[in-house]
C-alpha cells in the first residue's frame, strides 16, 4: 500500500504520511504501549458521501484504553471526530476507508514503564481492504493460544502491545488451514475471535461472553445487541461461554469494525447447523449493512457524513504541509 501522499495527523498538524516519523528506540514501538482505534468509513456513491460509523464510540473507547495507560488525549472527543472528518476530506477519499487514531509512549530511549514518558498521538486514515471474506461462511479453530487476562494486561482496552496474542492466535489459524481463532481464556471459556467479537445462538437465544470475559467491548459488539433487541426483539444473555457450546449452537457469528457481521461454518471441523448463514445472523446483518450505509433514517446518529459537514461547517484551519493531495 502507497501512503507516501496520504494525509495524516501527527504531533498535532495534518501532514504527509511519509513526513511524519517515529525515531527506532520509540518506546510505543519496542514495548507496545500504546493503544489505538480502527474506524470504518462506508463509501456511498449515490449520495456522494463517506460514511463514518460509530465515531464517538470509538473516540470513547480510545479515552478509556489510555486512562488504562495512564495516558491523557490532547483532545476533547468533538475535536477529534473533527480532525477526523478534516482528514477524510483532505484526502478526497472517495472509497471505503478505515481510520486508525492511536496513541503511544514517544520517548527514544531504554526502559520499560509507563510514568514519566512523553505521549503522543497521531490518525492514520487508509484505503480498506477487506479483512476478511465474508461472502462465505468462514472455518475457524479454537486456538491453542489463550486470551490475555485482566490481571496481565486488561484485554478491553485496545492495547498495541496486546495485539501479539491475536497475531499468534490467527497465524497459528490460517497456517492450519482456518480462516479465523476462536481464543478461550485462561480459564477455559470462550472470549473472541482474533480481532472479533463472538456471538452464537441456541434454541433462538442469542448467547455472548459477558464484558468481565476478557473481551474488547466492541463497538460493533453493543450495536448488534441493541439491534437484535429493538428490531427484532431477540433473547440476549451475557454470560460465560463453554467451548463445548461452540459446537453444539444452531449459528456462530463475528463481529467487528473490519470485519463487519461474519457467519462461521464450521468450528473444528464440526459443522454449525448446516453450514449456511442462519436466519438470526442474516437478518442482524442485513440491518446492520443498511444503517451504516445510511438506509435506516432511525440509526442516523450512529454515523457522520464526512462531506455534508463540509458544506455546513467552517474547516479547521490550515497547518503546516496540510495541502490536500492532487
Ligand atoms: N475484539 C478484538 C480483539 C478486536 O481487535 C476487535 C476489533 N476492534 C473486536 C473485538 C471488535 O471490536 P469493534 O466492533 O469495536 O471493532
Amino acid at each position: 500500500m502507497d501512503l507516501s501522499s496520504t494525509i495524516v495527523y501527527a504531533n498535532g498538524e495534518f501532514c504527509r504520511y511519509e513526513d511524519a516519523k517515529v525515531g527506532l528506540l520509540t518506546h510505543g514501538l519496542q514495548y507496545g504501549t500504546g493503544c489505538f482505534e480502527g474506524i470504518r468509513g462506508y463509501w456511498i456513491p449515490e449520495e456522494d458521501e463517506l460514511f463514518l460509523v460509530l465515531v464517538r464510540d470509538h473516540y470513547e473507547r480510545l479515552i478509556n484504553s489510555a486512562k488504562i495507560l495512564t495516558m491523557t488525549l490532547p483532545r476533547s472527543t468533538d475535536e477529534l471526530i473533527d480532525i477526523t472528518l478534516e482528514l477524510c476530506r483532505r484526502n478526497r477519499f472517495r472509497s471505503d476507508v478505515y481510520i486508525r487514531p492511536f496513541m503511544y509512549k514517544a520517548a527514544e530511549d531504554i526502559g520499560v514503564r509507563l510514568h514519566g514518558v512523553p505521549d503522543a498521538m497521531a490518525i492514520c486514515p487508509v484505503p480498506f481492504t477487506a479483512y476478511l471474506d465474508t461472502s462465505r461462511g468462514l472455518h475457524v479453530c479454537v486456538s491453542s493460544w489463550r486470551r490475555a487476562d485482566d490481571t496481565m494486561a486488561p484485554p478491553r482496552a485496545k492495547i498495541t502491545g496486546l495485539y501479539v496474542n491475536s497475531a499468534l492466535a490467527k497465524s497459528e489459524a490460517v497456517q492450519n488451514g482456518y480462516d479465523e481463532a476462536i481464543l478461550l481464556s485462561h480459564d477455559g471459556h470462550v472470549a473472541e475471535g482474533s480481532a472479533e467479537n463472538i456471538f452464537l445462538v441456541r434454541r433462538g437465544v442469542l448467547y455472548t461472553p459477558d464484558p468481565s470475559q476478557n473481551v474488547l467491548e466492541g463497538c460493533t459488539r453493543r450495536a448488534i445487541m441493541d439491534i437484535a433487541r429493538d428490531e427484532f426483539g431477540m433473547q440476549i444473555v451475557e454470560r460465560s461461554i463453554d467451548r463445548g457450546e461452540l459446537y453444539c449452537a444452531e449459528e456462530v457469528f463475528f463481529t467487528g469494525t473490519a470485519a463487519g457481521i461474519a457467519h462461521v461454518a464450521s468450528i473444528d471441523r464440526r459443522v454449525v447447523g448446516d453450514g449456511r448463514i442462519g436466519q438470526m445472523t442474516k437478518s442482524l446483518g442485513e440491518f446492520y449493512d443498511r444503517i451504516v450505509t445510511g438506509r435506516e433514517p432511525r440509526y442516523e446518529h450512529w454515523i457522520t457524513r464526512t462531506y455534508a459537514r463540509d458544506r455546513m461547517s467552517v474547516p479547521l484551519p490550515a497547518t503546516a504541509s496540510a495541502a490536500a493531495p492532487a
